[in-house]
């Protein structure tokens, strides 16, 4: 006996639904989707009891005519593609012809429709999937899509959906990224009444995240002018350096127009920021990529979030190379804010030197820095000023805190933004002023990104210097990890780490960066080999031995505590200012923070 019976048209909808209609977020995406595909300029959405009761997506595209309505709800009608070969070129949001029939076999469901030009539109009222009228309708020239008691007829389906608020919020999270995908078209939100976003037509990208998350985050991101690398385009913003978030809510990347989720793009804006990420922390981006259409498959799953490159190694390395450069591109703007004493050499005069020779303005500059009566004022509790944690400050005891010769050039003076010592908290915080402010530098940040980058640089030389050891040391390694030892002597060995595999899981550890202080050194390789397993699967050779130093630079090289005096502090801040990405150690945590005057008269309420 046969077994096998065609679907029923209705149930084959509602099994296609099943797939791209998930809760009343999937219902807006796909609506305005389709809105933005009819070349409309303004979309506005109304959703009731968070989408659950009610959805409408109201737009001035180009509308549909009565035939058009008709058939946009048959199961696979679709205007955007004819033939097989369309599919590997798409440039539409839409193409698989399935959501109008899929949303109206699980609601009640609406359609007015009228073509620009038009005397009369169109109304199609469908339940659950059974067409129920059409007829003439006199609405507005474009389409007004409405979705009522979404899978009414499928009560298992309806179980699943979360709390109201919860499904605004998807909805919510979906018009966020249409709208920044499309800041020239006008956006606006409704949600039980209550108006929660109106975006105007015709911005730019900058406006639209403006309006969209507020001044305080577009200060924190860099541009990315429109750069092309043999046929992939890029643009947008990235967060500057240290800017990053505990979720991927706001690392959103456009693929020709689509926002999508990749792990390549994943792991290439990861390796693009590497050392100005916090570990488990995420950047953020408004990133825009459009290349050719043939060159990605999105159709790799019904919601088309999901996209598969032709050639995923060419989009890493320009997603790696383009969120590299705009890093350190901001390096200029930062060290405008935070720029280090000038010629800061002139100021460790050794005791029994005589003043170098350096231009009599500069020395001023510099001395009426160091002989400040702040610098020597006595300390507070918990800060110990140079004066009083060191035998004497050198410069401040070699010159004399005169007033300043009347032949100072006005150029000669340091500019405003210089820094001033002050002092340094807790062991750890070398206190300074600026211009703006205060400013608060981490030594231990600063001290780990100076040598990371200098480690880095020797690597990529001639390696870094090693230390043999006298009596060199068995580690005993699982198969797991003597497998991944082996794949990477060449890596250890440039990052300092002599290795000598003896087999069956035994090396013999015969040499050591000499920055390194390793009390128990096959410890120190298990941790690394923990850490880093995980990384190298993703991350290229360099960015290996890259993760490498910061890892061990950060646990066994520099102590947090170690007493600097002051002219150890201008050489750190100089040595940092001069590193490529200052901002953040090697584990992005920032190295500097500013507090401006206002935010001062903020705090003691002097200034609303
Ligand atoms: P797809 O978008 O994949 O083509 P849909 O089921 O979403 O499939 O829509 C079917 C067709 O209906 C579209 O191809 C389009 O021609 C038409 N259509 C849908 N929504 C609109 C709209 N808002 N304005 C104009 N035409 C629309
Ligand atoms: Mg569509």
């Amino acid at each position: 006996m046969s077994r096998i019976a065609l679907l029923p048209e209705a149930v084959a909808c509602q099994v296609a639904a099943g797939e791209v209609v998930e809760r009343p977020a999937s219902v807006v995406k796909e609506l305005v989707e389709n809105s933005l595909d009819a070349s409309a300029t303004r979309v506005e959405v109304l959703i009731r009891r968070g989408g659950n009761s009610s959805i409408r997506v109201v737009d001035n595209g180009c509308g549909m005519d009565r035939d058009d309505a008709l058939l946009c709800l048959e199961r696979h009608a679709t205007s955007k593609i004819r033939t097989g070969a369309d599919l590997m070129a798409i440039h539409t949001l839409g193409f698989r012809g399935e959501a109008l029939p899929s949303i109206a076999s699980v609601s009640r469901f609406r359609l007015t429709t009228r073509e620009h030009g038009a005397l009369a539109g169109t109304e199609v009222l469908v339940n659950g999937g059974r067409m129920e009228t059409v007829r003439d309708c006199g609405e507005p020239e474009g389409t007004q899509i409405e979705v009522r008691s979404l899978f009414y007829n499928l009560p298992a389906r309806r179980k699943f959906l979360r709390t109201e608020n919860t499904e605004a919020s998807h909805v919510e999270h979906v018009l966020h990224l249409q709208a920044v995908g499309h800041p020239l078209v006008g956006f606006t939100f409704l949600n039980d009444e209550r108006l929660v976003m109106q975006l105007p037509p015709g911005q730019s990208l900058r406006e639209r995240i403006h309006g969209l998350c507020g001044a305080a985050l577009v200060a924190e991101l860099l541009e990315i002018p429109e750069c092309e690398f043999s046929g992939v385009k890029l643009r947008g913003f990235i967060g500057k350096a240290g800017v990053s978030r505990s979720t991927r809510q706001q690392q959103i990347v456009f693929l020709n127009g689509r926002p999508i989720e990749n792990t390549t793009l994943n792991y290439a804006l990861r390796e693009g920021y590497h050392t100005a990420l916090m570990k488990g922390q995420h950047p953020v981006t408004f990133l825009f990529i459009e290349m050719d259409p043939a060159a990605v498959d999105v159709n790799v799953h019904p919601a088309k979030r999901e996209v598969r490159f032709r050639d995923p190694a060419h989009i890493r390395e320009v997603v790696v190379e383009v969120t590299r450069r705009a890093l350190e591109s901001d390096r200029a703007s930062w060290t405008k804010t935070f720029s280090a004493p000038q010629r800061i050499e002139t100021s460790i005069v050794k005791p029994d030197e005589t003043l170098p020779l350096i231009p009599m303005a500069e020395q001023t500059a510099l001395r009426s820095d160091w002989a400040d009566s702040s610098f020597q004022r006595p300390a507070a509790p918990s800060v110990s000023t140079f004066t009083s944690s060191t035998p004497q400050p050198v410069a401040a005891q070699q010159v004399p805190p005169t007033s300043p010769p009347t032949n100072i050039a006005p150029a000669a003076q340091p500019p405003a933004k210089d820094f001033k010592l002050l002092g340094v908290l807790g062991k750890l915080y070398i206190l300074m002023e600026n211009a703006a402010g205060l400013v608060l530098v981490d030594q231990h940040a600063a001290h780990e990104r100076i040598l990371f980058e200098e480690m880095k640089r020797r690597m990529e030389g001639q390696g870094v210097p090693t230390q043999r050891l006298l009596l060199p040391i068995t580690l005993e390694v699982g198969p797991k990890d003597a497998d991944w030892l082996v794949q990477h002597l060449d890596a250890l060995s440039r990052a300092g780490i002599g290795l000598e595999p003896f087999g069956s899981g035994t090396f013999k550890i015969d040499a050591l960066p000499q920055f390194l202080r390793a009390d128990d050194p096959p410890q120190l390789l298990r941790d690394i080999i923990d850490e880093l397993r995980e990384t190298s699967a993703q991350t290229s050779k360099l960015r290996l031995g890259e993760d490498m130093i910061a890892k061990t630079v950060c646990r066994h090289a520099v102590k947090a505590n170690d007493v600097l005096r002051e002219p150890e502090c201008l050489r750190l801040i100089q040595d940092l200012l001069a590193c490529e990405l200052p901002y953040c150690c090697p584990h992005g945590r920032p190295t500097m923070i500013q507090m401006s005057y206002s935010e001062l008269e903020k705090k003691f309420g002097r200034k609303v």
